[in-house]
């Protein structure tokens, strides 16, 4: 039977990344695996061939072969004489695919892995700082940030060995992974097993180190992170982004990305909880006669009726026109404290005329349950 194309067999592009790769041979392998299509030979057919596209595509010095000579170059030193791998070799390729993430769902129980046990690293967190304006906090924000920080490299596909293949068995366990301990105590012999200080339990260790990354399977690049700081948050808030800290060396697993929000200054409102505060002057004459004024909110201006004989201190409320609960509750209102400006520079025509009403019955302060006092206002800016 002839062979298929490796590049049809993993469903990818001649320029396909070594990411690419091992991702199509990943869903492949779980697809077909034999865990998952007991007695079906065809699977078993399509899991072998996967797994031979993939052993050559995913080292370099095989896939270079193989683009310039097809089948043909895969016949000599290394290759597969027509019979293909044999399952053993197919699960021993595992622990790169699947061990990172430490474990394959589902497949724990199969034989050859020698994953057992396997240390994994996990890349540290990695702490951002983010500015938050006020209309961010109120409406919710979408920022892209650029962080410097390790992913897995590319060279070597995170393995840290050059081409993806520079391995040797770890000669103090024989590949197995585990060590196991014999210690005389007097109820006699015991026996613990533990993974292997030397190779991690990874049961080979790197003979031919990547030179990319010089073994460490990461490097430093940037990385622009698209977050979601929901509306509500507050100054000295963490949020936390799972998975995208630093990768852990080796094909580890990613630490997480912790944002801390930081608050900016509004120049005229002020944030008090979920409520914002605006602080308005208003004439004299205004305050006397009523008028419809306008006050700034974080988005865009409002307007606001002033009632005929409104007196200072007055708090409007603008019904939920302040910050959503980051819960998603309810949302808080926009609180408008009146004052009202006493005239400091009137003109003699204007002096005379306000000293023909001092000494009218009207302008004496007559306060009624109505225009509540101070304590009262304040109970209710604050409830
Ligand atoms: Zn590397
Ligand atoms: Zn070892």
């Amino acid at each position: 039977m002839a062979k298929r194309d490796y590049y049809e067999v993993l469903g990818i592009s001649k320029n396909a990344t070594a990411v690419e790769i091992k991702k199509s041979y990943r869903k492949l392998a779980l697809k077909y695996h034999p865990d998952k299509n007991p007695d079906d030979k065809e699977a078993e057919e399509k899991f072998k061939e996967a797994a031979e596209a993939y052993e050559v595509l995913s080292n370099p010095d095989k896939k270079a072969k193989y683009d310039q000579f097809g089948h043909a170059g895969m016949g000599g030193a290394g290759g597969f004489g027509g019979g293909g791998m044999n399952m053993d070799d197919i699960f021993s390729q595992f622990g790169d695919i699947f061990g990172g993430a430490g474990g394959f769902g589902g497949f724990s129980g199969f034989g050859g892995g020698g994953q057992r046990g396997r240390r994994v690293n996990r890349g540290s967190n990695i702490r951002v700082k983010v500015n938050m304006t006020l209309k961010d906090i109120v409406n919710g924000v979408e920022k892209k940030i650029k962080v410097k920080k390790y992913i897995s490299c590319n060279t070597c596909d995170g393995s840290g060995a050059e081409g993806g293949s520079g391995f040797s068995t770890c000669d103090q366990c024989n590949g197995s992974g585990q060590v196991t301990r014999v210690t005389n105590t007097f109820l006699g012999q015991m026996q613990t097993a533990s993974t292997c200080p030397k190779c991690g339990g990874d049961g080979k260790t790197i003979t031919n180190k990547c030179n990319t990354c010089h073994g460490d399977g990461i490097v430093k690049d940037d990385e622009t992170i698209e977050l979601k700081i929901p509306a509500g948050v507050e100054g000295g808030m963490q949020l936390s982004v799972s998975g995208k800290g630093n990768m852990g060396a080796r094909n580890g697993v990613p630490g997480d990305l912790i944002v801390l929000i930081e608050e900016e200054e509004h120049p005229e409102l002020k944030r008090d909880g979920n409520n914002i505060l605006y602080d308005m002057y208003i004439s004299f004459a205004d305050a006397i006669l009523g008028t419809e004024a306008t006050v700034p909110t974080v988005n865009g201006k409002a307007k606001i009726k002033i009632e005929p004989g409104t007196q200072g201190g007055k708090v409007l409320r603008l019904r939920n026109k302040g910050i959503p609960d980051v819960n998603g509750y309810r949302t808080g209102d926009q609180l408008v404290n009146i004052n009202v400006w006493t005239p400091q520079n009137l003109n003699k025509e204007e002096k005379s005329a306000i000293e023909k009403m001092r000494g009218s019955k009207n302008f004496e302060p007559n306060p009624t349950d109505n225009d509540k006092g101070f304590f009262e206002r304040m109970k209710d800016y604050f409830r």
